[in-house]
């Protein structure tokens, strides 16, 4: 692919299929030397959101962009979008109804298999340099998955609204989410107020400063607080495991049961049968983490500076991995169980620490990293993971065992980019480079990255903008 509207305007790559799953895999891509560097053509200035969630957890939403256009030679817009998400209507300022293309001719089951995230729109006529204009989107869908047990979760995490372009340009955001009563939601930014409506309750939000994304996260919550100097710390986790999760615990504790009555034979069940373990709740581990990450905070300040925000909502979501919003954490639910049950989950010695003593505080890293200090490309990304990870060990170093973690990790880390990830050809390291970021999730290496502090919304050749028949 040849194109001058393009960042990288060289692109050479082939579709490749790899354990069930196609890949685009991009050979090279590259800026054609001597090649004038595009500017940005529209930038957003601020996003007004407005979203009702409704009790099967589907979204009503409409939302307003400000924008001004740069240079005045464009009159498309590309905006980030679930695709689970259907648009009903993009208008101007005047009401307007303006055109809009969005995974056009695909049903909503057909776009879920190989549709994209995004939305053009195109305005009547190119704006001027410098012009600012507002657009309306309404739009409906689904976007939060239910884990089971009333564990929630935003699947569609960056494309809940519609974002302009794939950059980490900052805006200013305030948003008024409605959500069922039963149910307690938090967002990035400060919250200005929340009260009770009917069956809904009511927040509203707006950003301390211009933030590269918004999120929120919701669930039925125990939540615990730590406030200290300027800042606060609220932790949320659900009182329930997610479904997958439990039942792991459950056929654990099947197996034990199985195994021990063998040993002893019925006849001893009396004396010897050590009863199953009680479902761990993930609510126990508040307070102390809530703690744990407090001192982490006060850590990073003498590397990094002051804490960015005045509040920080640390969030429990299933699976294995976490994300750093401005002022908003996920965290995986394996952090906020005991190693016990960490092991009765199936987790090894090396997956026990990394979820105890690594992933929150990595998340909380990237409030510096990531969410004040960006990246200008996704050359650039591995700066940010990089630098929250290292922070992250250096805390952990100083906790237990002087001199033991950051040496125990490094050692392996190295295993890993000598050895194969699960799935992969070729020993990571030897992949490609570091600076290739999200083009190395390819089909030699099909696993998926654990932390995202944020993520393209299809797979890794959004984030070089191939064409989009390809995806
Ligand atoms: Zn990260």
């Amino acid at each position: 692919m040849l194109d001058t509207q393009h960042d990288e305007q060289f692109l050479l790559g082939q579709v490749h299929k790899a354990g069930g799953k196609s890949f685009y895999d991009v050979w090279t891509s590259h800026r054609i030397p001597g090649s004038p560097i595009l500017p940005v053509a529209f930038r957003a200035l601020h996003y007004s959101i407005e979203t009702t969630i409704s009790s099967n957890n589907s979204l009503d939403a409409t939302t307003s962009v400000r924008l001004r256009a740069e240079t005045g030679t464009e009159r498309v817009l590309a905006f980030q979008l679930s695709r689970a998400l259907t648009i009903d209507s993009v208008t101007g300022e005047r009401g307007e109804s303006l055109p809009f293309f969005q995974n056009e001719g695909m049903s909503l089951q057909e776009r879920s298999v190989r549709g994209n995230d995004y939305l053009d729109v195109v305005l009547p006529q190119t704006p001027a340099g410098r012009q600012e204009f507002t657009l309306h989107f309404h739009y409906r869908g689904n976007v939060i998955q239910d884990a089971g047990n009333g564990v929630l979760f935003v699947g569609a995490r960056e494309s809940w609204y519609p974002h302009l372009g794939d950059s980490a340009e900052f805006s200013s955001y305030d948003f008024l989410l409605r959500w069922p009563r039963k149910l307690r939601l938090i967002a990035t930014g400060s919250k200005l107020e929340e009260h009770e409506e009917g069956e809904f309750r009511v927040g509203r939000w707006k950003t301390e400063k211009p933030m590269s994304v918004a999120g929120f996260n919701l669930g039925e919550y125990a939540s615990a607080s730590v406030a200290s100097g300027a800042h606060s710390i609220d932790v949320y986790a659900n009182r329930e495991l997610e479904e997958d999760l439990r039942r792991r615990l459950a056929s654990h504790d099947a197996d034990a049961l199985t195994l021990s009555s063998r040993r002893f034979g019925p006849a001893s069940t009396g004396h010897s049968v050590v009863p199953p373990a009680p479902s761990p709740s993930p609510a126990d581990a508040l307070k102390q983490l809530g703690k744990e990450i407090d001192s982490s905070i006060g850590f990073y300040e003498t590397f990094s500076g002051p804490f960015p925000f005045h509040n920080l909502s640390v969030s429990q979501i299933p699976g294995t991995f976490g994300q750093g919003w401005p002022g908003l954490l996920y965290v995986s639910t394996y952090s906020f169980l005991p190693s016990e049950a960490q092991q009765r989950a199936g987790l090894s010695t090396a997956s026990q620490e990394h979820f105890t003593e690594l992933v929150p505080y990595h998340e909380v890293a990237h409030q510096w990293w990531g969410n004040v200090v960006a990246w200008s490309s996704y050359r650039d990304q591995w700066i940010d993971e990089a630098i929250a990870n290292y922070l992250a060990l250096l805390f952990a170093d100083t906790k237990k065992n002087p001199d033991h973690t950051l040496h125990v990790w490094l050692a392996r880390y190295r295993q890993q980019l000598v050895g194969k990830l699960s799935g992969a050809t070729e020993a990571a390291g030897d992949i490609g480079a570091l600076a290739l970021g999200s083009r190395l999730n390819s089909s030699k290496s099909p696993q998926e990255s654990r932390c995202a502090i944020r993520r393209s919304p299809a797979n890794a050749g959004d984030k070089v903008r191939l064409p989009r028949t390809l995806h």
